[in-house]
């Protein structure tokens, strides 16, 4: 990559195809994402010059992960009913450009993460994708892709997946679950989606209504055994902030200065250890969408901070 940032610049992906309008009221609160980027861009912690804009994931990047019949099912719209019940909304052409855009942001996020250390994409995280099927909200799972893209590449061979949202990523475990080159590491609420968890290498499932200390206990104790087990070339951080309190679906009760003490552990950590961090943006659900995409930008104010630490 030719274009070079100043040592203490975030870089940030952004793909317009983000934002699309499903039907009002739907649950998925697709707006957040422009938003975040106008917070980030306004409060000066990301600039214009340090935002990349990603190629779409084509259908020979998804099918190196995913089976190759859902992914011409997908392409086909040819998703049945009981298929897009899973997956909690019906599929049309543009949902599809718009899971696309977030994976190629994320194999993007982690190209950047290995040369600037860390790097974050403001979407992704879609981690109840599975092999052959959607599911929760998401149809590929762009981490997976990322992971197994730049494997295929030999730009990495090990990776490090540390999910952090409050669902368990059920799809990421599945797609790992034999895969001694992939480490999968989950703190999530054990009541929340999904019913039947699957396993990762790690898995932490809290209670209902745990808070700050008992989380950021379990954070700091297991990670650095994680990453220990792992030793991975990059990590992916999938950030969702919906283990808040006032997170509409999530079942943790974390603080604002939790959800940041948490990002900047994981990303402290990573940095010690000498590992880049591609971050995603996760789960996060409100009816107020301001206060929702604040909530998102607090990995990016973490990345920041740690970045200008070294
Ligand atoms: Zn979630």
């Amino acid at each position: 990559m030719s274009i070079s940032l100043k040592q203490t610049s975030l870089p940030l992906v952004f793909h317009p195809d983000y934002t699309i309008t499903l039907p009002k009221g739907h649950r998925f609160p697709m707006e957040k994402y422009s938003k975040i980027l106008q917070i980030l861009l306004n409060d000066g912690v990301v600039s214009k010059d340090s935002i990349f804009t990603p190629k779409p994931a084509n259908r020979n990047e998804l099918c190196i992960a995913h089976n190759k019949d859902y992914i011409d099912a997908v392409f086909n719209n040819k998703l049945d009913s009981s298929a897009e019940r899973l997956l909690g909304f019906k599929c049309n052409k543009t949902i599809v450009k718009r899971a696309r855009a977030a994976v190629g942001g994320t194999i993007l996020a982690a190209r950047l993460a290995l040369k600037y250390q860390i790097a974050c994409n403001t979407a992704g995280g879609s981690h109840h994708g599975h092999p052959g099927h959607a599911a929760g909200f998401c149809i590929f799972n762009d981490v997976a892709v990322a992971v197994k893209v730049l494997q295929k590449q030999s730009i990495i061979h090990k990776a490090l997946i540390i999910d952090l949202d409050v669902h368990q990523g059920d799809g990421t475990a599945c797609f790992f679950s034999c895969d001694p080159t992939v480490f999968t590491f989950s703190i999530h609420c054990e009541t929340n989606y999904p019913d039947k968890k699957k396993r990762s290498d790690m898995d932490f499932g809290l209670p209902q209504g745990t808070g700050d200390d008992t989380y950021l206990d379990c954070l700091r104790k297991n990670l650095p055994i994680a990453i220990s087990k792992a030793q991975p070339d990059i990590v992916f951080l999938n950030a969702g902030v919906d283990p808040h309190i006032d997170d509409k679906l999530g079942k943790l009760n974390l603080s604002n200065n939790g959800l940041l003490a948490r990002d900047l552990s994981t990303l402290d950590l990573c940095q010690k250890s000498k590992i880049p961090v591609a971050c995603v943006l996760g789960g996060g659900y409100s009816d107020d969408l301001n206060e929702l995409a604040q909530k998102h930008t607090t990995i990016h104010r973490a990345a920041k901070m740690v970045l200008n630490s070294e």
